[in-house]
């Protein structure tokens, strides 16, 4: 099963704010989102990235328009999903499942251009987004308005779907596809939901672990970050019982990526493309 990642955007972060004992110099992160190819399911999507939604869409409310300007991204022309799509030969309309991570901007900001794909996504965040009143859900960093309006009529909740156990070091999780191509994993701490993937194909087991750090430093090293970070996570405890889960997978042998280290890694696009 091929998989691959793009970079959707660029967003610049002082080093200090993302890695403890860091310096005061800015480093350039990325904003990843995947692509996957699965024989039965065919093209699914890993989020989508920052895309002009987030950023200038006309449906952004007060809160987005000030945190888009507060971020400012940087989006990255030949790394958007819709371009990266087109060196695939795929319209937007061939995907037909997208796997939401968590429900922060720079992962569902272009849901809304996937008229035909189903959301695999956390079911129990879901319903406390909807439980919620939307300046609860601008505390948590959800943008409710990036969302479809028939996000949930599309949501293929992961709590449906059969467990695998952990194995040793590697960790166990929703088995998303009923095949054991990909599972879920749960990461609690940065997001309310989170679940990063596991992929246990020929070779290394690759884990994407999405937003559990902004840089791979912060977890090799045991660098989380602290105040203002632990301000905006939403369990700042449970962010170090994540970590320390995916150093006992690399320990083992195992590979981790994140969305915005700006490491290029073996799984990225050519960078003359994304
Ligand atoms: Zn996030």
């Amino acid at each position: 099963m091929r998989i691959v990642f793009a970079n959707s955007a660029w967003v610049s972060a002082a080093e200090r704010l993302i890695l403890r004992g860091g310096g005061w110099q800015s480093v350039r992160l990325r904003v990843r989102y995947g692509l996957i190819f699965h024989p039965a399911a065919g093209p699914v999507l890993i989020d989508t990235g920052y895309t002009p939604e987030a950023l200038s869409g006309e449906r952004r409310g007060r809160m987005l328009q000030l945190y888009g300007a507060l971020l400012k991204p940087e989006l990255n022309a030949a790394g958007q999903v819709l371009p990266m799509l087109r060196r695939f030969s795929l319209s937007p309309d061939d995907i037909r499942a997208i796997i939401v991570t968590h429900f922060h901007a720079d992962h569902i900001s272009g849901l809304s251009l996937f008229r035909n794909a189903r959301f695999i996504a956390s079911d129990a965040a879901w319903a406390r987004v909807k439980a919620r009143s939307p300046s609860q859900n601008l505390r948590h960093g959800v943008f409710t308005e990036l969302f479809p309006p028939d996000f949930e009529a599309r949501l293929d909740g992961i709590s449906a779907k059969p467990r695998v156990a952990a194995q040793g070091d590697i960790p166990g999780g929703a088995d998303l596809f009923g095949d054991g191509s990909v599972i879920a994993i749960d990461l609690p701490g940065h997001a309310d939901g989170q679940f990063g993937l596991l992929f246990t194909g020929p070779g290394r087991p690759l884990l994407y672990a999405v937003d559990v750090q902004w840089l791979l430093a912060a977890l090799t090293e045991s660098r989380t970050p602290g105040f203002p970070a632990t301000l905006i996570a939403e369990d700042a405890t449970a962010i170090e019982s994540a970590s320390a889960m995916l150093r006992r997978f690399l320990a083992s042998g195992g590979e981790v990526m994140l969305c915005h280290d700006p490491a290029p890694t073996s799984h990225d696009l050519a960078p003359e493309a994304a």
